[in-house]
């Protein structure tokens, strides 16, 4: 087995034991624009091993919040009337993954669906999800094309980060969204779609919030508006479902 997947994997044990708190980013109890159809509640976990230039939930980054599970499970039992499915989201979820596994069960237990939003740097734990059936769609931020250089600068120098998302998106077995969030200056829309021409996943081009990075750069920017990422989805034709995201129109399908 590769020594990265073996690294990935060696928190099983810590699965063992009981896991009792998560380091908690906050919730939104009912969002309507984080699963297309559905209503869920969006579940933030605190810290990511990576540092993107553009990140726009940096705060969650470092924060610190220590939450008894059970506290968790009364957030979604006092939502589960409203919402449908609960996502995992970050900062990366996976990181923590003792209280991932463990909330996971607990909403399917309580029969909504699970969506886990990731950005891929674990696919051993991401595997183990699938294998025990607790992942029913899987969102995948993509940031950079299959290309170690590229993904490392966006994800502010983390040498492997590239290799092992593209690791996680050849897993099989759950439905793949696949996210990338574009400013006007970083998008490399057509790179990413020529790597991701083999694969049988949604595309969805996010609108990123300038003023929500902490690069001083990208947060100068003016936001792209709907029709430049309208013709940002038509410029990647070849795949077969673009999306695109905004805050004026919400998720259309373009192509
Ligand atoms: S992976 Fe996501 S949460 Fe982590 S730094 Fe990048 S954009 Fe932020």
């Amino acid at each position: 087995m590769n020594l990265v997947l073996l690294t990935d994997n060696l928190f099983v044990g810590e699965v063992k034991r009981k896991v009792m708190k998560l380091n908690f980013g906050g919730m939104i109890p009912i969002s309507t624009v984080d699963w297309c159809g559905r209503s869920v509640s969006v579940i933030f976990f605190n810290g990511c091993p990576l540092r993107c230039l553009y990140c726009q939930n940096y705060r969650l980054i470092d924060g610190n919040n220590q939450v008894e599970l059970e506290e968790i499970e009364k957030k979604i039992i006092g939502s589960e009337n409203f919402i449908s499915a609960v996502v995992f989201s970050g900062g990366e979820p996976l990181m923590q993954y003792g209280a991932l596994e463990h909330l996971a069960g607990f909403t399917k237990e309580r029969g909504l669906l699970v969506g886990i939003e990731t950005n891929g740097y674990y696919p051993g734990r991401l595997s183990r999800l699938i294998e025990k059936k607790l992942i029913d769609r899987l969102f995948l931020d993509i940031k950079a094309p299959a290309h170690p250089g590229k993904y490392k600068i966006i994800t502010g120098g983390v040498e492997d980060a590239g290799w092992r998302v593209f690791k996680s998106l050849e897993l099989r077995g759950v439905p793949v969204e696949v996210r990338t969030t574009v400013f006007r200056s970083y998008s490399d829309i057509s790179g990413i779609a020529e790597s991701l021409k083999s694969y049988d996943c949604t595309y969805v081009i996010q609108q990123g919030i300038p003023e929500n990075a902490p690069d001083e750069v990208i947060k100068k920017d003016k936001t792209l508006a709907r029709d430049e990422l309208a013709a940002l989805a038509r410029s990647v034709s070849f795949l077969k479902d673009v999306r695109i995201r905004t805050r004026e129109k919400g998720e259309e399908k373009i192509n």
